[in-house]
């Protein structure tokens, strides 16, 4: 769908809610750009910048970076995109940066995958990469022909820092106690639209749906 106006979205959803497999989806049927706040920072500690090493160690241990620090990056990136339609993941994942993007943009619509926790630990446990390509498997539904090795290389797989089973228990945690008042910030704003589900497939239609309805709004305000 071609956009005529300006769409601001956010994403949200707990760690391994789909959120990243839902961006895509979203940013190639309606053509928003994707900026996710985890991938800048992970991209950040690849590249060894000095934000980036200072970062690396809450991040491997599950826990959010600062709210002036990320409220900070991520207005600079949004406006270093200028004037287009956004999709944002991973951000705001407090009150604060919510107040802090509101400061600066009306957010039109907030999308909150809502995925049971157990379904999350089990996906997010049994998820290994193989790093230089960035091809993923999964032990459950996806696995590699020998177990611990890339079909392609047959290189070693390695389970993300974060991923590990105690530091999810604390990625979930910290969504619980921080990111959930953000729902209801956005909620009280008339903005929130919440699906339910334990399968990325199933939740994405709807979706897809309440997009093509709030789009087709949109541009016919501005025809
Ligand atoms: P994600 O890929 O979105 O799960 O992000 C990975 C990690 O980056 C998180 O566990 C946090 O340590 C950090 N992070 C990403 N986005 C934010 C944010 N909005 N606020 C604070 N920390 C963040």
């Amino acid at each position: 769908m071609a956009l005529q106006k300006i769409f601001r979205a956010v994403i949200m959803g707990p760690p391994g809610s789909g959120k990243g497999t839902v961006s895509a989806r979203i940013t190639k049927s309606f053509g928003l750009t994707h900026l996710s706040s985890g991938n800048i920072l992970r991209a950040h500690i690849n590249a060894k910048t000095e934000f980036g090493l200072l970062m690396k160690s809450s991040i491997d241990q599950g826990q959010l970076v600062p709210d002036d620090v990320i409220s900070r990056l991520i207005l600079s990136e949004l406006k270093a995109i200028g004037q287009c339609s956004w999709l944002l993941d991973g951000f705001p994942r407090t009150v604060s940066q919510a107040e802090a993007l509101d400061s600066a943009y009306i957010v039109n619509t907030v999308i909150n995958l809502n995925v049971p926790f157990q379904t999350i630990k089990d996906r997010l446990t049994s998820r290994w990469t193989h790093l230089p390509s960035g091809r993923v498997y999964n032990t459950d539904f996806n696995p590699p022909k020998v177990p611990g090795l890339d079909d392609v290389t047959g290189e070693p797989l390695v389970q993300r820092d974060d991923d590990t089973p105690e530091t999810v228990t604390r990625r979930l945690k910290a969504y619980e106690t921080q990111t959930e008042p953000v729902l209801e910030y956005y909620r009280s704003k008339g903005v929130l639209e919440t699906f339910s589900g334990t399968e990325t497939n199933k939740i994405w239609p709807d979706v897809e749906a309440l997009l093509y309805r709030k789009l087709s709004l949109i541009n016919q305000k501005v025809a």
